[in-house]
């Protein structure tokens, strides 16, 4: 789960990372005041949307030659101007794609007076295990391209969860950022503050870039991106809080609500799969045939009739879908249970695309006959191999 930025400010802010103050603006009306709340005399207005790129992003209704998604501002005026400009319009960045997102939400700062943009990320570092700082002197910009054309640049230093961060990781750490003086004795802090927030609660990235050396030689938090582990969130109602369901897709909200990992995606075959492992290998060789799926799915492993049909239907629902295999390996799954949940959903919804069933494991026999009783045009298919080929020839039509 991903939250806004002025979220993420708050809530490292409670932590005590330096970040400036700022107001949350939602109508053009809320500019003024939440302006004269700040000290001035430079301001920033940040579209709040959950993708990064902001700055270089355009707006779509206002042309090329118009400003960004984050733009300073000299007076309230001036503030009260980008509001304007800004809240409601679509904002399309490198990580929106080309439909962008539209800008509900604006964020309202006290500006800050940049020397150096660095970079500083923590995640999970698969590869060994631990929690990782990731960081760069060369921040502000697409981390990705430094990390392509200059991957010297960057420096990866991995946590021991039982120790923290210790005070030769701090050092380390400074030292990657060329950091002395006061900025340095701000990393002595500021980086196990980010480390505490980041475990506490069980985020998967904490992202600031830039974090910035200000011109009178203080670090702060300039952009923070932050996504929680979503197996997590039980223990997070605070967290849980903050959600705005208006910036996620339409379908994974669906899904979220039958406990169903469900991952929307560009191709054009829905799949309904149990067990993560599974669905990505059923993703995969609908690739190797040359089809893409619609989406990952995993009804998990003791999923409910309910729980299927609302899986259908998700997937049914998505008009990009033009054919649909369900690939079953009923384990602790019972096969039966599955044939019901989906002959349950077609007589609800209908079926418009073909239907490629794969079932083995578990009461498959009854799981069949239910499927070849239900009266459904569906394809039986034997193994993997055989479901994916059959959906990818009745997709492309031969
Ligand atoms: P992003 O484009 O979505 O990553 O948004 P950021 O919050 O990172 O802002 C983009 C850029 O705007 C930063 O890299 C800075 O160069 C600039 N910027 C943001 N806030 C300030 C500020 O307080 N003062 C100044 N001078 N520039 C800022
Ligand atoms: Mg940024």
């Amino acid at each position: 789960m991903n939250i806004h930025e002025y979220q993420a400010k708050q809530l490292l802010k409670g932590y005590g990372a330096p970040v400036a103050d700022g107001v949350p603006v939602f109508q053009k009306g809320e500019a003024e005041a939440a302006a004269k709340k700040l000290p001035g005399p430079l301001y920033v207005v940040k579209s709040q949307i959950h993708a990064g790129g902001r700055g270089k992003g355009k707006f779509k209704e206002l042309g090329p030659d118009a400003k960004g998604g984050v733009r300073l501002a000299k007076s309230v005026e001036e503030v009260v101007a980008h509001t304007n400009e800004m809240l409601g319009n679509t904002l399309v960045t490198k990580q929106t794609g080309p439909a962008g997102k539209q800008v509900n939400r604006l964020y309202i700062e006290d500006g800050a007076d940049i020397d150096r943009e660095l970079y500083l990320s923590i995640l999970i570092d698969r590869t060994v295990g631990r929690p990782a700082f990731v960081v760069s002197t060369e921040g502000g910009m697409d981390i990705e391209a430094v990390a392509e054309e200059t991957p010297e640049k960057i420096f990866t230093l991995a946590i021991d969860p039982e120790a923290g961060v210790t005070a030769a990781d701090v050092k380390k750490l400074n030292e990657a950022l060329k950091l002395d003086g006061q900025a340095a004795k701000d990393g002595e802090t500021l980086f196990p503050i980010l480390y505490k927030a980041f475990t506490e609660k069980d985020m998967s990235l904490l992202e600031v870039n830039p974090l910035i050396v200000m011109e009178n030689g203080r670090l702060r938090v300039l952009d923070a991106k932050v996504s929680f582990d979503g197996n997590a969130l039980f223990r997070h109602e605070d967290v849980v809080a903050l959600r705005d369901t208006t910036e996620e897709d339409e379908k994974e909200i669906e899904a979220s609500k039958y406990d169903l990992a469900y991952v929307a995606l560009d191709g054009n075959i829905g799949c309904m799969v149990n067990g993560a492992g599974l669905a990505m290998a059923t993703m995969d060789i609908i690739k190797l045939y040359g089809a893409e799926p619609a989406n990952f799915l995993d009804v998990g492993g003791g999923a409910s009739k309910e729980k299927v049909t609302a899986a259908f239907k998700i997937i049914t629902a998505d008009p990009a879908v033009k054919g649909i295999l369900v690939n079953i390996f009923g384990g602790i799954m019972r096969c039966d249970v599955i044939a019901e949940g989906v002959v349950a959903a077609v007589k609800e919804v209908g079926l418009k695309v073909p239907l490629v069933v794969r079932l083995e494991g578990t009461n498959v026999d009854l799981g069949k006959k239910i499927i070849n009783e239900s009266g459904l045009n569906v394809i039986a298919a034997d193994d993997l191999d055989d479901a994916a080929k059959k959906i990818v020839a009745a997709v492309k039509g031969n």
